[in-house]
């Protein structure tokens, strides 16, 4: 194994340890110092600029981020640094998300089943692929005949066992 295989690995245990891990559903809060918005910081070599340790979190779990997108939070929680709590967007994302949130709380089902439909997993590795890509989550949406917020979510890797399934005809 190369020596930078080993050298990450030993970052992003030395990153995990600054991280209060809880069950999968908890906010997972950066237990170090802050920056003035309240975002955890954390220096991946001593002397580098501090970055976001949600977006670290972001990297870890899932790799580069692609161009400009930005990690922002499901849970509104900036020191969280659950992955499951992260997804990838671009600001006018973070800005639409923001707004969503204010009218209607994230996860509640029946607000969510309205704009859900149901993706094969051929359409889901897709999606996540081209949104990888850079590609806008309003135009992957627009494709696939889903709500943005949908793309971005599964962007962020949820599973399509955490949305509400269609509903049964009464
Ligand atoms: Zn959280």
């Amino acid at each position: 194994m190369p020596s930078s295989a080993r050298r990450r690995r030993s970052v992003a245990e030395r990153f995990w340890t600054k991280v209060n891990r809880g069950a999968p559903e908890d906010c997972w809060t950066w237990n170090r110092s802050r920056n003035s918005h309240g975002y955890g910081q954390f220096k991946v070599l001593s002397g580098a600029s501090p970055q976001k340790a949600s977006r670290f979190a972001w990297v870890l779990t899932h790799g580069p981020i692609p161009g400009d997108l930005i990690v922002c939070h499901r849970c509104d929680n900036p020191p969280c640094c659950n992955p499951g709590h992260l997804f990838l967007g671009t600001h006018a994302d973070n800005s639409a998300d923001m707004i969503a949130k204010g009218r209607q709380r994230f996860g509640d089902p029946s607000a969510l089943g309205e704009r859900v439909r149901r993706l094969s997993d051929e359409e889901i590795h897709e999606a996540r692929r081209l949104h990888c890509a850079g590609q806008s989550s309003r135009t992957i949406a627009r494709r696939f005949g889903v709500h943005h917020t949908t793309i971005v979510r599964l962007a962020n890797g949820r599973h399509w066992s955490n949305f509400p399934t269609e509903r049964e005809p009464a």
